[in-house]
């Protein structure tokens, strides 16, 4: 029996639409679930989230808003065999790289719960202490954080159904802000499932959480002045959403997460069999395969010394021979497949793209496959390719192709290797490994004018750090230029986007009758 994929708008499940598109399971191309037409009614939905759950929401403390989503927490944690069953069927991962998506979202939600009582049974929170405006130093300026008044909606990528509406969703209900969401059609189903327990469960106020699945028609037409919008996914798509009409006559806040050509650094001291050396190599491998390569974050540029490009090549090569690529059902299979026979279509034409200036080193396109048909399946084994003169590059540097596919990037010493990084156009994230850490702190502080978050990697935290890819709900998630320019997560500073800051002029008995203030 196949579902259907209502949308919940105005506070009740709507009928079925008729116009239906198929979501698949990639392996196979079985049909699994139907997702419907433009959504209608969206100006009555969005004001009764704005006024409903939008008045809600505000009425609580943080305190109590932090344990709303500690319960939200709780639901999706009974059911998440379910969304394990869904993303392996629909996304066509494994069980571990499904896990970087639900436990990633489960995760996330406990920190921002955790965190969210820190702040206590306030209602209001201020940003610094009160100046003083007048000769007497009775009449004051107290700035504070509002929250904003309107609805967000997120409209969000296929890579991460189920991380990627609650790592935006958690920061706005504890903010106090409604949200409506709008998957990505080919993998709304986990979204789906997951607004549909939350709902059931009751435990959030109504209006709190509706969601559109589907086309997106109209979709940023009602939207008002005090809405915000948080996108993720191309920057093709992204333009047309900053220049929106709605978006650009009500001034609505936007933050954009588009894609971004991370870079990782082998540093000039790194020989084969040091440490620093079999943890780059190590990384490399985990960032093509985990997710087969649909991580906004993955490494697309391996950046290592020219005199090092043979060694890494091979080292690399030879961990990618051990990888089973095919039906993630199978246990033998270590990475499944793309989500889709167009992200397929899309990763090859990347990799011809990137060949017409880089060497195929390992060619992923027409390796043999486990349990599943090639002629069916979206699967695609890992590809690197290379250019040992990464300074005469061009392509490279500016295409993202979004697969289990790497480029490896010679450069003559270390001021080019920073500057290869600089060539992203600015990123979400890059690494560099090396034992050097003097080095790695300059390189650091050089690139971190560039890009959204800077993992430097020595051998004292080889184990322990958390990785290249790995968005980590204490650190924030974005990256100007290319990368969209947007800011997400990164602890309390995430709450930001979600609220207004005011300066509220008054005596300073006037405020200190506002309470204590909690502060971000
Ligand atoms: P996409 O085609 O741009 O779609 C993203 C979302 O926008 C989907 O929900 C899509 O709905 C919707 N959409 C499409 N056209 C729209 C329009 N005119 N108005 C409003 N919404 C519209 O991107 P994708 O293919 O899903 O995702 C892949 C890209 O996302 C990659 O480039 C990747 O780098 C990037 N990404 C970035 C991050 C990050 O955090 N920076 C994270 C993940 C992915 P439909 O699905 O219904 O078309």
């Amino acid at each position: 029996m196949s579902v259907f994929l209502r949308n919940y708008l105005g506070g009740q499940w709507q009928p079925e639409s008729r116009t239906a598109h198929a979501l698949v399971n990639p392996v196979s191309g079985e049909a699994l679930a139907f997702a419907g037409g433009p959504a209608e009614n969206l100006a009555a939905a969005y004001e009764f989230a704005r006024n409903a759950g939008g008045s809600a929401l505000r009425a609580m403390s943080y305190g109590q808003r932090a344990a709303i989503l500690a319960d939200v927490m709780k639901v999706l944690q009974a059911n998440r065999d379910t969304y394990y069953d869904i993303s392996i069927a629909n996304s066509g991962t494994t069980k571990a790289d499904s896990a970087v998506d639900i436990e990633g979202a489960l995760y996330t939600l406990g920190y921002y719960a955790k965190l969210g009582a820190t702040l206590g049974d306030v209602h209001t929170l201020g940003d610094g202490t009160s100046t003083v405006l007048s000769k007497d130093g009775l009449f004051q300026s107290q700035h504070v954080y509002a929250p904003v008044r309107g609805l967000a909606l997120f409209i969000n990528a296929f890579n991460f159904p189920a991380w990627g509406l609650w790592e935006k969703a958690a920061p706005a209900l504890l903010s106090g802000v409604p949200v409506v969401i709008k998957p990505a059609t080919v993998t709304a189903w986990l979204t789906h499932r997951m607004v549909e327990d939350v709902v059931n469960a009751g435990v959030l106020p109504p209006g709190a959480l509706s969601i559109v699945c589907g086309s997106s028609a109209g979709l940023l037409d009602p939207l008002q002045p005090f809405d915000v919008l948080s996108f993720t996914g191309s920057a093709d798509t992204a333009a047309k959403i900053r220049s929106h009409d709605a978006v650009t006559r009500h001034s609505v806040r936007v933050n954009i997460e588009a894609d971004s050509v991370n870079s990782a650094l082998l540093g000039p001291d790194a020989v084969p069999g040091s440490e620093a050396f079999d943890l780059y190599v190590k990384e490399l491998v985990r960032e093509m395969t985990t997710k087969s390569g649909q991580r906004c974050t993955a490494i697309r540029r391996a950046l290592v010394p020219a005199a090092q490009f043979d060694a890494v090549a091979e080292a690399v090569a030879a961990k990618l021979s051990g990888i089973t690529v095919g039906n993630p059902r199978n246990d033998t299979v270590r990475m499944g497949s793309l989500v889709s026979r167009e992200q397929y279509d899309a990763v090859h034409t990347g990799i011809e793209k990137l060949a017409g200036e880089a060497q195929l080193l390992v060619d992923g396109r027409n390796s043999a496959l486990v349990d599943a048909d090639p002629a069916l399946a979206a699967c695609v084994a890992p590809t690197l390719l290379g250019l040992r003169d990464g300074a005469s590059g061009t392509t490279v540097h500016e295409h993202e192709v979004f697969g289990p596919v790497s480029t490896l990037i010679g450069y003559r010493d270390a001021d080019e290797a920073v500057a290869l990084a600089h060539r992203g156009q600015g990123s979400l994230v890059a690494s560099i490994f090396s034992a050097d850490h003097a080095w790695l702190a300059r390189a650091g502080a050089e690139l971190a004018g560039s890009h959204g978050r800077v993992n430097l990697v020595s051998p004292d935290v080889g184990k322990t750090q958390t990785g290249h890819g790995n968005v980590m709900p204490q650190s924030i998630h974005g990256g100007p230029g290319r990368a969209g320019g947007g800011e997400e997560l990164g602890g309390l500073r995430s709450l930001g986007f979600y609220h207004r800051r005011s300066a509220l002029q008054a005596s300073a008995t006037t405020l200190d009758a506002l309470g204590p203030l909690g502060s971000l």
